[in-house]
């Protein structure tokens, strides 16, 4: 029966590290969060974000916007944020009306208040394996993938999903621990590929959002299965794997929810701090 990998106590460790970082900067660190309307979704996302910042000695400056702002105003905004000097991080909340091009607008955020680290520079500095400021949930799968004990050099890892917030930059950071790596998305589900891929994964990390698209009897033995998909059904959320049939088969799985989701705040207040150090050179 595999381990399972939780986010929470290695969240609260993380936390702990923060603090003690938050302590040591000049003065209280500042993030600056930018909601554009009013959005449900959004705005729960900022409730977190605003307790974790509380917590941990972190200013948390809410920013919002009418529904009707431009792209022009929002760049407007963003500009003023990059020069104040008060301000340490920014992150623009999602969904974004359907109007503003999220893609287009975060690259104006300065790349080292970019918290988010998809400033195409910060992007960029991961393909070099000099990155200090990661995406969040490419960064909560690495804490929980190490926190297994696993040592990644030359490792199968079978990564499942190509997005730009999670298989990409994940990609990256496993190829700079030596690790094998294979990332498989829609064209290999398509082409009929993905149960062989999955198979031979000594470390398994999927995140796509379709509930048991990795059937449980797919994983490898002894392998450690990171499941980022949010999947919310009649009754219960759950992840991309069959969690019951692959926690039979795993050494390690994180479970659905519990594991990566309660990392990725953790990991955004982490960047902050990194981002004030930045300033602060
Ligand atoms: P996305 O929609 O940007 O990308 C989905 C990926 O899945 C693509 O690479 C696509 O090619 C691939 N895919 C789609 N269907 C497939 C199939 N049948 N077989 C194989 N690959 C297939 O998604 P995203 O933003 O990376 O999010 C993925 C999942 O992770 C979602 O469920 C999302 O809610 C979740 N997520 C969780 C967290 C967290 O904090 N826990 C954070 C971000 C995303």
């Amino acid at each position: 029966m595999a381990k399972l990998l939780e986010g929470k106590p290695l969240a609260e460790n993380i936390r702990e590290e923060i603090k003690k970082q938050v302590a040591s900067l000049q003065a209280k660190p500042v993030l600056a969060s930018i909601m554009v309307g009013e959005n449900a979704g959004a705005a729960s996302y900022v409730k977190s974000q605003s307790k974790a910042a509380e917590n941990l000695g972190i200013e948390y400056r809410l920013q919002t916007l009418a529904q009707d702002t431009t792209e022009e105003a929002l760049i407007d905004f963003i500009r003023k944020l990059n020069s104040d000097k008060s301000v340490n991080g920014i992150i623009i909340q999602m969904p974004l009306p359907a109007a503003i091009d999220y893609k287009k607008i975060s690259a104006y955020i300065s790349p080292e208040k970019d918290i988010e680290g998809m400033h195409p520079q910060n992007i960029g500095k991961i393909l070099f394996g000099k990155a200090r400021l990661i995406p969040c949930t490419a960064a909560s799968a690495m804490e929980l993938i190490n926190s297994s004990g696993m040592d990644l050099y030359g490792k199968e890892v079978v990564i499942v999903g190509h997005s730009e917030i999670v298989g990409k930059p994940l990609a990256l950071l496993l190829l700079d621990k030596f690790a094998t790596v294979t990332v498989a998305h829609i064209g290999t589900s398509k082409a009929g590929k993905l149960e062989e891929h999955v198979r031979r994964a000594e470390v398994l990390i999927v995140a796509v959002g379709k509930a048991g698209l990795i059937k449980g009897d797919w994983i490898k033995e002894g392998a450690v299965v990171i499941d980022v998909g949010i999947n919310r059904l009649a009754d219960k959320i759950v992840g991309d794997v069959e969690f019951e049939e692959a926690q039979k088969r795993a050494g390690f799985i994180t479970p659905v929810p519990g594991g990566v989701g309660p990392l990725t705040v953790t990991m955004l207040m982490r960047n902050l701090v990194e981002s004030a150090k930045l300033q602060q050179l």
